[in-house]
């Protein structure tokens, strides 16, 4: 709310540099909209003086008629001044009367008023001193009272004014000089006293007026800066009220949005807020969140460490994978995303949270399936190289041998061609079977052409591989298979070689194992050869 303040203040806001306002003569205000705003503004002051005035000083100018009627008795001249004294305290009664009704309607202050009093005054009393004559003494006394009326009773508002007094009382001494023939003694106590009277009220008349401005201006800067720091504390709550809103808004957004969100204190690691998406993915009850923390929450506090880290030193994390716990035990893989912030004079962190546990499941599912082979079930033709390739750097490590073996299927063309596709594959999955139950839990065998398979025997020297390779030929040799002409039974030829490990790579182990395995099939089949020695199960 802005008080209004009357007219314009000198002084505006706090910035605007101070300066003293230009007074007049009579020490009003140079400004005339400034000292009409003054005047307005002391309204009730200046009437009530005019009131006093006009009445106090009409009727006691009036009353001293007993004083006239004593001492001049029912003359002529009593008569004139009883015209005299009625005329001045009609001047006063309407001055009275004007300064009244204009302070009622807040009008302009009756200076034409007063100043016909003043006058009315001034020459009303040079009225009595003619009619009187006589004492000088006695006469001046009365004057002395009247110009104390004019500079302390009355206000003095122009230089002309304040002259008034002053012509008054040099026509008061010409008077006595010229008419009464008063003598240059006789004169110099009342020139001397109304000399000091006038000095002294036109001073003292300049210093009222000019302390009353005076504190006018300090009291309109006062309230126009009153008035700014009502208006900035206005703007101020508006600007909290909008604040305020804007954060509910927030508020109600963060509660309400899909993705869960999740406001966490740095300092302890405290829950401040989680929005429904976040209760529901985490499985928190409402009333839980002030008993949990931050840690509470992660499989691997490692992650957390590495998350915390990158908040406090890069003030933001994107899209990192973490993995969490909910309330009730079940691990989540989520994709983290967060900032850090204040709030409420501390430092916070406002996390996203997105539940990747489903497309994980399926990233892995994808990369297993590439890797298998569909058919059988073992390892596809690239899956076997990878591994392989880690299998030979994990055996030149620990310096531990590694055997190769190469089987193919006997004729197996012929069974397609007898029976057909689909009885071929089943058969491809029988020889699977029975060379599974001959391997270990590290072995590593994988499907890698049509009827050819691969097998890698870690810490397996050529020798054990033969053996090995002899087990696995018997087992499919023992394994019927169904077909629609009844069971029948396939053989394997396979080759082995050992890997050496501080030269070979996969392919060079292969190639030899391939021709052992050429070297098998030559010899006529079912049968294992060693790339090494030429043995022949
Ligand atoms: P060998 O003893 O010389 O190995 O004679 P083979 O008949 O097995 O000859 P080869 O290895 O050249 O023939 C491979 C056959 O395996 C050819 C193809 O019909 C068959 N085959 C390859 N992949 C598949 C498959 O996925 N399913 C079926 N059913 N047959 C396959
Ligand atoms: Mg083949
Ligand atoms: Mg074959």
């Amino acid at each position: 709310m802005t008080r209004q303040v009357t007219g314009q203040p000198p002084v505006r806001g706090r910035d605007a540099p101070e300066r003293d306002p230009v007074y007049s003569l009579v020490g009003g205000f140079a400004d005339g909209r400034l000292e009409a705003d003054f005047r307005r503004s002391h309204h009730g002051w200046f009437n009530g003086r005019l009131i006093t005035a006009g009445l106090l000083g009409g009727i006691l100018y009036f009353v001293a008629l007993l004083y006239d009627h004593a001492v001049l008795g029912d003359s002529n001249a009593y008569h004139w001044l009883f015209v005299d004294r009625l005329a001045v305290m009609a001047a006063g009664l309407w001055l009275a009367a004007r300064a009244h009704y204009n302070g009622k309607r807040d009008r302009a202050l009756p200076v034409f008023s007063m100043l016909a009093f003043e006058l009315a005054l001034a020459l009303g009393f040079l009225g009595v001193v003619f009619l009187h004559g006589g004492s000088i003494v006695f006469h001046t006394m009365s004057m002395l009272a009247i110009v104390t009326v004019f500079y302390i009773f009355l206000p003095n508002l122009s230089t002309g004014q304040l002259l008034i007094p002053w012509v008054f009382s040099v026509a008061f001494l010409v008077i006595f000089r010229i008419a009464f023939e008063a003598t240059s003694i006789e004169l110099t106590i009342p020139v001397l006293l109304l000399l000091l009277s006038n000095l002294m009220g036109t001073f003292f008349v300049r210093l009222i007026n000019r302390s009353q401005r005076g504190e006018y201006v300090t009291v309109q800067a006062l309230q126009s800066l009153n008035a700014e720091l009502r208006q900035e504390i206005a703007d101020r709550k508006l600007v909290e009220a909008r604040l305020r809103e804007s954060e509910d808004n927030l508020k109600h957004l963060f509660e309400v949005a899909p993705v869960p969100l999740v406001l966490t204190r740095d300092r302890d690691g405290a829950i401040l807020r989680m929005n429904h998406a976040a209760s529901l993915l985490l499985r928190v009850e409402p009333g839980e969140i002030s008993d949990l923390r931050t840690p509470d929450f992660y499989v691997d506090l490692r992650e957390r460490e590495q998350v915390i880290t990158r908040l406090r030193t890069q003030g933001a994390v994107e899209g990192a994978d973490v993995h969490l716990r909910t309330v009730d035990g079940k691990t989540i893989e989520t994709m983290l995303t967060a900032v850090r912030t204040e709030y409420d004079g501390e430092t916070v962190y406002f996390v996203g949270l997105v539940d990747i546990s489903e497309r994980k499941r399926i990233e892995r599912e994808l990369q297993r399936l590439a890797r298998t082979d569909t058919l059988t079930g073992l390892h596809n033709r690239r899956s076997f190289f990878e591994l392989a390739e880690r299998e030979i750097l994990r055996a030149r490590r620990k310096r531990a041998p590694l055997a190769l073996l190469l089987l193919d299927v006997d004729e197996f063309k012929q069974i397609n061609d007898r029976f057909g596709h689909a009885v071929g594959d089943n058969a491809l999955n029988s020889v699977v079977e029975a060379i599974g139950r001959c391997l270990r839990e590290y072995d590593i065998a994988a499907r890698i052409g049509g009827e050819e398979f691969a097998i890698l025997l870690p810490e397996m020297s050529a020798e054990w591989g033969v053996d090995a390779a002899e087990r696995v030929r018997e087992a499919v040799a023992a394994t019927p298979v169904t077909t629609p002409d009844g069971m029948i039974h396939l053989t394997v030829s396979i080759g082995v070689s050992a890997v050496d490990c501080n030269v070979a790579t996969i392919d060079r182990a292969l190639s030899q194992a391939d021709a052992a395995l050429y070297e098998a099939k030559r010899s006529g089949r079912n049968r294992v050869a060693s790339a090494d020695d030429g043995t022949q199960g």
